[in-house]
């Protein structure tokens, strides 16, 4: 007789979540827990809910946002500052720069960051597609605001030593983000200062 009295299926889930990036075998539990314990409905609604984001949302083709449409806002809005790309590591901290409304120019989203420890190398990342559009559009400044932290600053000096010799100014923000900080997390104050305050490297 085996031990084993957990449902096939919720391992499965519990299992799957916990493959993702930041998630362990505990908040997996977790998840998988407040799903069940939810009213059948609303759980149910919470997973279409799911089903319609990943039919609906897909990487702007020009600069990796999450978008509706072919091309995300930031890069259909001609007013923008086309001159300008600021690298972040995902979506969502482009979305919080964007909430400081200090920031005109355009985005290019990584994808992750560099991470010896969870085998993600420069392959895996929107890096080749930074330098292509940075030889191919008249860009003058690159600034590097992906997050203070160790895997953060090693994927921006790896993409500073790509762009170095490109005749653009590269910089990076920095000024009041605490190091380890994450900066979708950041207050739109900080955040507006780090973009202010940025340092050319
Ligand atoms: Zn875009």
């Amino acid at each position: 007789m085996s031990g084993e009295i957990i449902p096939q299926t919720l391992k499965k889930v519990v299992e799957e979540v916990a493959s993702l990036p930041g998630y362990g075998e505990k908040s997996a539990q977790r998840l998988a827990v407040n799903i069940l314990n939810m009213p059948r409905g609303e759980g149910i609604q919470l997973i279409k809910t799911f089903l319609e984001m990943l039919e609906k949302i897909h990487p702007c083709k020009e600069c990796g946002l999450f978008t509706e449409d072919e091309l995300c806002p930031v890069c259909k809005d001609e007013e923008r500052d086309r001159q300008t790309i600021c690298v972040v590591e995902e979506s969502f901290d482009a979305f919080a720069i964007e909430r400081t409304g200090k920031y005109k120019g355009l985005y290019h989203v990584l994808g992750g960051r560099l991470s010896p420890l969870e085998e993600i190398t420069a392959e895996d990342l929107n890096i080749e597609s930074l330098v292509e559009r940075v030889e191919k559009n008249p860009i003058k400044e690159v600034i590097l605001a992906t997050n203070p932290t160790v895997e953060g600053e090693a994927t921006a000096s790896y993409i500073y030593n790509l762009l170095k010799n490109k005749g653009i100014t590269i910089s990076r923000i920095a000024y009041g983000l605490p190091f380890g900080a994450v900066l979708e997390n950041a207050d739109d104050f900080t955040l507006s200062k780090a973009l202010e305050h940025k340092i050319p490297i």
